[in-house]
């Protein structure tokens, strides 16, 4: 790292591999050379490289691989399925091997597609809000109050936006 740093007249004296922040993930934008994995990191082509997975899929499928953002599974509704999947699961296993071999595929299919259907528009609002600035309990009441719909109403985030 330090003779990439070099090679691009980056290098500092007294430069730390890596420090505490950043070893802590604390996302600060306005931090750009706090350590040389800092550094590094923020160089265009270090920042346009994509992770082995992405590559992998790229690469023998052609499709785009895009992440959710980490601690947020409310943005996806795959996880809402495996939920309702799980709890069937619980409910109707004896928690032995062969229980669980049988009970599994059923619990996946208990899930209808119209239920899927409903956990995707329910993740599609959380977008919705979060795009809109609400955020927090505000967001989750709002998510649940407004199921009907796969958005939020203009009106609502209006009303929402006063509120926070
Ligand atoms: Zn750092």
């Amino acid at each position: 790292m330090k003779q990439v740093l070099i090679e691009r007249g980056l290098w500092k004296n007294g430069l730390n591999a890596d420090c505490q922040l950043c070893k802590d993930k604390v996302d600060d934008i306005t931090r750009i050379d706090c350590c040389a994995r800092r550094i590094i990191s923020l160089q265009p082509d270090f920042l346009a490289q994509k992770s082995a997975l992405e590559e992998a899929i790229l690469h023998s499928t052609g499709h785009l691989c895009i992440f959710y953002p980490k601690f947020h599974c409310e943005l996806n509704f795959i996880e809402r399925y495996w939920g309702a999947a799980k709890r069937y699961a619980r409910e109707n296993c004896d928690y032995s091997w062969s229980s669980l071999q049988r009970v599994v595929p059923v619990a996946l299919e208990s899930v209808d597609t119209i239920m899927i259907r409903k956990f995707a528009r329910k993740a599609w609002r959380y977008m919705d809000l979060y795009r809109n600035g609400i955020t927090g309990k505000l967001a989750e009441y709002a998510a649940k109050k407004y199921k009907s719909h796969r958005c939020i109403p203009d009106y609502v985030l209006v009303e929402l936006n006063k509120v926070e």
